[in-house]
């Protein structure tokens, strides 16, 4: 349904408010009928109103974060908060509370959102619910909920190359102050694709005014003395080996878990899948390759649909890893156990990774140590640079946009790298990069600013039907020189690990340890979990499809063809499939070129692949040009109610694919310009014009 059909938004209550029980929120949540209660179980608190009580807390801040960065975000502005303001603050994984407790905030409290808007405006894994209760249809409801007491603030981290930028953010916006709460301070708005960053400061500029001003607060009730520490790290010396994680992933209570059989893999506990088969696509292939992998889950209970995403949880290279320790004074250390502890008793998450584990095990596995460094993480930093030199260095790309920009930014130098450019300056002028320069740094300043590695997603190339436990993955290795006239190449993360998984031998990329934590990825295994995906074939297999996938945008396409053959093997009718597909030579990266004549062959007359080489011609010929050609018969289809799949670069691709299509409307079903507009606006509300962009 439509995000913005606000009129239809309603607001569930809880079940006792259509009863006659009075309402104290100190209860504990009475259940949706039918349901079995969840207020008798001994679980977690879920009533946040209740535990912001008791933990005598002013302000929650709600994070809805899809790749760990709303989450980070979340817990800086806490920080803030209680130490510049001395406001006692938590942060709240929006999935772990019960929303409906929302008009039960006092009016002195705050409650803030941090929430990130994924793909065509779907709210993220962890708000779902949240989001069913904001905009569902649930017939339990009630038109009297008011929200009046409600004092609250939204960030929204959202890509402006989406059709819907922002767009949970808005409409929670939207919602909240239209069933009463009072906004007390502009609604921020990040932009991923530009400046995601750079907005979250700029918007603090103005928030944190407002909030003293509804708070009554200022900084002269900042915390006085040293830094407070947000996790407590401690090198521990008596420890049992077999206890200590070394870069196990997901929720296990000790590391052992991980090898039982029975257990089931989802999200939170990635299974070490093998890689039972992989090849580099690329015909001509030099340092640029596209790997088909082939992932089996046969010994697993994971199950996927076509057109489901596959998770892949990367490992950090061992260059990067030595890096970092060294740039800290670690690398002695670094199979030493540690345990690390959230210091606040209300912490959202009491451990940021599975402990006690090791430094070693955090940089291969854990923090995400390849990602740029923020303004914020050298802007606190800089206190402990151990040379005046290295600290005006430090400060100097903390403060100075452009500077941080050219240096950082753009030129992508993760934080090892920044404090070794900074190091560069020291007393004396040398330039040497000595181990150890910023052991200065305390070790939980830098478990606080780096983030959590986060899996990457991949569209499934393969078919369910077909091929129901084994997924293929097309993915193209990605490594660039981001700084002119420099040598240095930056790697990424994930596709170069598995490069090196299927060409150990090569030694253009940078080593991994291929053997995973006590050899559980040994074999050519890499941890995985499904993720389940809107972008679906039509139900009735007599629909038109067509389909635009330029590069690995082809990815799901070649699922979807593989499952339409099976069909049209297995006696089913099946419309019209019409593929269009780009790449730059039908020499070198034509992804899947065997495959597709016999594929298309079996489902015969009006199914057909349509190319676009972009560098075999003087003028470049890209996916939308083809579909030009074919305007009006693809104006047709879609008059046969032909569903439309635009699949791969979000940025250009997937911009210029939909003006196409409105220029379509205009010129063969002679529409106005608005009238075209909506008339896509209404395919994709119907379900008839699908995304899967990135
Ligand atoms: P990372 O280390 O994560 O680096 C990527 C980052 O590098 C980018 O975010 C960008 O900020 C930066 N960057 C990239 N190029 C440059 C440059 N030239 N200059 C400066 N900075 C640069 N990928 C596929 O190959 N096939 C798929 O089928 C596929 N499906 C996807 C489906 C979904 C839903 C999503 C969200 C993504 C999909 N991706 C797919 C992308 C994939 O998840 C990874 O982002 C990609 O493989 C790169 O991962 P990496 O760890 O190697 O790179």
């Amino acid at each position: 349904g439509s995000l913005l059909g606000l009129g239809t938004i309603i607001w569930i209550s809880r079940q006792f408010r259509s009863s006659t029980f009075k309402y104290d929120p100190s209860n504990e949540k009475s259940n949706k009928s039918g349901e079995q209660s969840k207020a008798v179980s001994t679980g977690p608190e879920r009533n946040f109103v209740k535990l912001m009580k008791q933990q005598n807390r002013q302000v929650i801040f709600f994070y809805g974060s899809q790749t760990g960065t709303a989450e980070d975000y979340a817990s800086r502005l806490a920080k803030e908060c209680s130490q510049k303001y001395g406001v006692s603050a938590m942060t709240a994984d929006i999935e772990l509370y019960d929303m409906t407790y929302l008009d039960a905030v006092p009016s002195d409290n705050l409650v803030v959102f941090v929430m990130a808007t994924y793909g065509e405006g779907e709210p993220t894994d962890n708000s779902v619910e949240f989001w069913e209760l904001l905009t569902g249809e649930e017939p339990e409801f009630s038109e009297s909920t008011t929200l009046e007491n409600l004092r609250y603030i939204v960030f929204g981290l959202g890509n402006k190359t989406y059709e819907h930028y922002n767009a949970v953010a808005r409409v929670l916006d939207t919602r909240l102050s239209e069933l009463g709460g009072k906004r007390i301070a502009e609604r921020g708005e990040g932009d991923d694709d530009a400046s995601l960053e750079e907005d979250f400061l700029a918007w603090q500029e103005d928030m944190w005014p407002a909030f003293c001003d509804a708070l009554g607060v200022d900084e002269s009730n900042a915390q006085s003395g040293p830094r407070q520490a947000m996790f407590g790290v401690q090198e521990l010396d008596a420890v049992d080996r077999a206890s200590v994680f070394l870069g196990e992933l997901g929720e296990w209570t000790n590391p052992e878990q991980l090898l039982q059989q029975t257990v089931v893999h989802d999200a939170k506990h990635p299974y070490q899948a093998p890689i039972s088969l992989s090849h580099d696509l690329f015909q001509q292939s030099t340092d640029r390759h596209c790997l088909h992998l082939e992932i089996d889950l046969s010994k697993s209970n994971l199950t996927y649909h076509t057109g489901d995403h596959i998770a892949i949880w990367p490992t950090n290279n061992e260059v990067e890893v030595e890096r970092f320790a060294s740039v800290l004074g670690l690398s002695e250390k670094l199979d030493t156990p540690i345990m690390v502890e959230a210091l606040d008793s209300a912490a959202s998450k009491k451990h940021p990774f599975p402990v006690p584990t090791t430094y070693r095990a955090l940089f291969r596995h854990y923090l995400d140590i390849c990602a740029p460094a923020s303004r914020q993480t050298l802007m606190s930093l800089v206190e402990y640079a151990p040379t005046e030199a290295s600290k005006e260095a430090l400060r100097q790309l903390a403060t100075d946009k452009d500077a941080y920009r050219a240096k950082v930014g753009e030129a992508m130098r993760n934080l090892a790298e920044v404090l070794e450019l900074c190091q560069g300056h020291d007393d004396e002028g040398t330039t040497n990069v000595a181990p150890g320069f910023f052991s200065t740094v305390p070790f939980d300043l830098i478990v606080e600013s780096v983030s959590r590695l986060q899996p990457r997603y991949y569209s499934i190339s393969s078919s369910s039907l077909t091929s129901s436990k084994s997924v293929s993955v097309t993915a193209v290795t990605l490594s660039y020189q981001p700084t002119k006239g420099e040598e240095r190449t930056v790697y990424g993360v994930n596709t170069n690990y598995l490069w090196r998984i299927h060409a150990p031998e090569d030694d253009a990329v940078p080593l991994y340890d291929l053997n995973g934590p006590r050899n559980t990825l040994k074999n050519k295994k890499v941890p995985v979990h499904i993720r389940r995906s809107q972008f679906k074939l039509p139900r009735n297999t007599k629909s038109p499809i067509i389909m635009v996938g330029p590069g690995t945008g082809v990815a799901p396409f070649r699922g979807f063809v593989h499952e339409r053959v099976h069909q049209k093997q297995h006696g089913k009718e099946v419309g019209p499939t019409v593929l269009f597909y780009g790449c730059r030579h039908s020499e070198q990266d034509f992804l899947y070129k065997e495959e597709w004549p016999q594929l298309f062959e079996i489902l015969g007359e009006g199914s057909e692949m349509i190319t676009a080489f972009s560098r075999e011609t003087d003028k470049k010929v890209y996916v939308q040009h083809r579909l030009k050609e074919h305007g009006e018969r693809m104006w047709d289809l879609l008059q046969k109610n032909a569903s439309l799949y635009i699949c791969g670069d979000a940025k250009n691709m997937a911009r210029d694919v939909q003006q196409t299509f409105i220029e379509f409307a205009q010129t063969y079903g002679g529409k106005t310009e608005q009238e075209a507009h909506d008339y896509i606006k209404n395919l994709r509300n119907s379900g008839r014009y699908q995304e899967d962009v990135w």
